[in-house]
């Protein structure tokens, strides 16, 4: 294939046309903050001539970068204040997130692990690795193990594999749960021996992905995404909301409803954290609740995620509604936005 390569550097960009010549300044000072990097599959899908393009704002920096908002933060999650080793964050009793790398298939300039996450970060040690799964195999509290990084699915089949065989040989280990961008992001990298990797006989693997444009959803990655589920590996999905991006019923209908026709279902719609330069991504909490309002108006169940927030500091991720119940629990509202009182009188 005559393919570019992902494009990993602000000149890159504007030799591809997606950053123009006079704000190569500007930017170069955003990119030495921030990663940048997109594959060639998001770059196809970049519409140099819409400065407006939802692919684009995802991946291309801009100069609102070096902006920091009030409140927002480096460690936006509280993720440090919950690692008790290398590796592991351990925030509710019963799951830990094991970052394996700490780096991604493509920068989103939205990440909330920003400052964390890039190329040459590395990922794990072999002996950090090792304290990490011994600190999952002295607590028999820890039912599942979400692999997530940076994307544990830039990494070798084989390395995958090797993981997904320690973390199996923990008993009380029965679910492993991977988040990752790279079936949407770099599908050729999903091949059959990717998939047999994270098989693990006698536990349930689940894969989510994380994609928040129905653009992303290339017939490559609906391909790739098939490859899991036909294996029997069940795929969710979790998007965050963006300005510009999916902050529209239409946009995050027509995900929503492209997901559940790959065999995906919509887990999460994420409010977007207070990562530090991304005001000009966010919006507000009403704009996202009266937007979840009009996907359950509108949309099959099936397309229905749950909006959530992930409390700054470490408090974990809570649903932010909207409410159908009254305040007093004596009425409900429909999907017509018509109120009932309950029980009828
Ligand atoms: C998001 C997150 C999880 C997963 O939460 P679910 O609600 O189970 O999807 C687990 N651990 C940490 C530290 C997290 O940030
Ligand atoms: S793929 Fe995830 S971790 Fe990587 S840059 Fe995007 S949001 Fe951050």
């Amino acid at each position: 294939m005559n393919r570019p390569t992902t494009l990993r550097s602000v000149n890159a960009l504007c030799r591809h046309a997606l950053v123009p010549r006079d704000k190569l300044g500007e930017l170069a000072e955003v990119a030495s903050r921030y990663a940048v990097a997109i594959t060639p599959v998001m770059a196809d899908l970049i519409d140099p001539a819409d400065l407006q393009d939802p692919v684009a704002r995802q991946f291309v920096p801009d100069a609102r970068e070096r902006k920091e908002a009030p409140h927002e933060r480096r460690d936006p999650i509280g993720d440090e204040r919950f690692s008790p080793v290398e590796g592991v964050v351990h925030r509710y009793p019963d799951r830990v997130l094991l970052k394996i790398v700490n780096a991604c298939a493509v920068y989103c300039r939205f990440c909330f692990r920003r400052e964390m996450v890039g190329p040459g970060r590395g990922g794990l040690s072999p002996k950090a690795l090792a304290a990490a799964l011994g600190y999952i195999a002295g607590r028999p509290q820890i039912w599942e193990v979400i692999l997530s990084g940076g994307d544990p699915l830039i990494l070798s089949a084989r390395r995958l594999k090797s993981v997904v065989a320690k973390i199996r040989a923990i008993p009380h280990v029965k679910v492993i749960r991977v988040h990752t961008r790279v079936p949407a992001v770099a599908p050729e990298h999903v091949d059959a021996a990717l998939v047999r990797a994270l098989r693990a006989k006698g536990k349930a693997t689940f894969v989510v992905l994380h994609v928040n444009h129905p653009r992303e959803l290339t017939a490559q990655a609906r391909a790739a995404c098939a490859r899991f589920v036909d294996a029997g590996i069940p795929m969710l999905a979790q998007s965050v909301l963006l300005r510009g991006v999916n902050d529209d019923v239409e946009t995050l209908g027509a995900l929503m409803r492209k997901l559940v026709e790959c065999r995906i279902k919509p887990y999460y719609l994420h409010h977007a954290d207070l990562a530090p330069g991304t005001a000009h991504l966010r919006t507000t909490i009403a704009e996202g609740r009266a937007l979840m309002r009009a996907l359950h108006g509108r949309y099959s169940g099936l397309c229905q995620p749950s909006y959530v927030l992930d409390i700054p500091d470490g408090y974990g991720k809570s649903p932010i509604g909207p409410n159908y119940l009254s305040e007093d629990g004596a009425t409900i509202e429909d999907f017509n936005g018509r109120r009932h009182i309950y029980p009828p009188r």
